[in-house]
């Protein structure tokens, strides 16, 4: 009896194992074809500078919608990394985003700085250096515009490939942010290490940053230890005036979320800098400011 139900334990898992890895396959197959068709198209989520309450930048975030649904980006970003495809994926997005961001500069808006997210296989290859570089010219970005957002992971396994490859492209201009901080092993040293001018404090941190004594003092640390070290602080994943409130009053500089607007389409973009960045903090909040 037992050995008759371990058997069909079994089944049932090779058979919840095919399915994971036909739709891996058939999404290797897909993202491969819609990175060719061009099917993939960037939102953009702003950010907004609490001291000014203005409209400071955007953060872009790769979409792929197939028969009127979204893939999960976390999903398609993990099987492009398996897949080798990451590498033309992060130099997808960046000549998307250089579209955009000179189609803006073009009409005579500010877009602020936009950050592209990069996987940290792409900080394997130096050339990606080239790469950028002529792209900027291409496209005639000033390379102050662009920030490029890395989370810890291979960084620390090849640290002197990344070291060089953000040393010369900060060199041209470019910023780096530590994207997800305080969920890997960033440690101090590690922002030593490399040329950071940005880190932004992970979502669960924030997620009950005002209700968590624990969160709530881990969130202090970073941020006057980013500040210290000469770097500016953002906040990821902010959906309430309350966490907002905590986040303004430790100076934390800017935040990102749902508070202030989720990722959105270009064009809703567009319409956001024709309308001055839409939002402004609450008045009762700017007046609590400590700064
Ligand atoms: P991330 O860079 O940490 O991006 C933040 C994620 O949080 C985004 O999910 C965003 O849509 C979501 N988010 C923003 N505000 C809120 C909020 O207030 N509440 C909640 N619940 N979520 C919020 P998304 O777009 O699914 O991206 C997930 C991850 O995939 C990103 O994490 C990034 O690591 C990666 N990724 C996204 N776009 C790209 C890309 O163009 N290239 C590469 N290489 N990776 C990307
Ligand atoms: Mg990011
Ligand atoms: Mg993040
Ligand atoms: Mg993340």
């Amino acid at each position: 009896k037992a050995k008759e139900r371990g058997k069909s334990q079994s089944s049932r898992f090779e058979l919840t194992m095919n399915v994971v890895i036909q739709r891996r396959v058939a999404l290797e197959r897909n993202l491969r074809q819609a990175l060719t068709a061009g099917a993939l198209v960037m939102h953009y989520q702003p950010q907004l500078e609490l001291e000014s309450s203005t409209l400071c930048g955007f953060e872009a975030l790769v979409r792929w919608q197939v028969d009127g649904s979204y893939i999960p980006t976390p999903e398609f970003i993990h099987v492009a990394e398996e897949t080798g495809l990451i590498k033309e994926l992060d130099h997808y997005v960046i000549e998307q985003v250089f579209m955009q961001v000179a189609a803006w500069l073009k009409a005579g808006y500010d877009p602020g700085e936009v950050a592209i997210n990069v996987s940290t296989y792409s900080l394997q290859d130096y050339s990606i250096v080239a790469h950028l570089e002529s792209a900027l010219a291409r496209h005639g970005i000033p390379p102050a515009r662009i920030k490029l957002e890395v989370t810890e992971g291979l960084l620390m396994k090849n640290v002197d490939i990344a070291q060089r490859i953000m040393q010369a492209l900060r060199a041209v201009g470019i910023k780096w942010s530590i994207d997800d901080f305080g969920t890997g092993y960033s440690a101090l040293s590690y922002l030593r290490r490399y040329p950071f001018q940005q880190l932004k404090i992970d979502k669960a941190f924030v997620d009950d940053v005002h209700i968590n004594i624990e969160n709530a003092s881990m969130t202090r640390a970073i941020i006057s230890m980013a500040h210290s070290l000469g770097i500016a602080v953002v906040a990821e994943g902010v959906e309430t005036v309350e966490q907002l409130s905590f986040l303004l009053q430790a100076g934390c500089e800017q935040i990102q979320g749902y508070y202030y607007s989720p990722p959105l389409p270009a064009a809703s973009c567009t319409q956001l800098l024709a309308n001055d960045g839409g939002l402004r903090l609450p008045e009762v909040l700017l007046h609590r400011n400590p700064r």
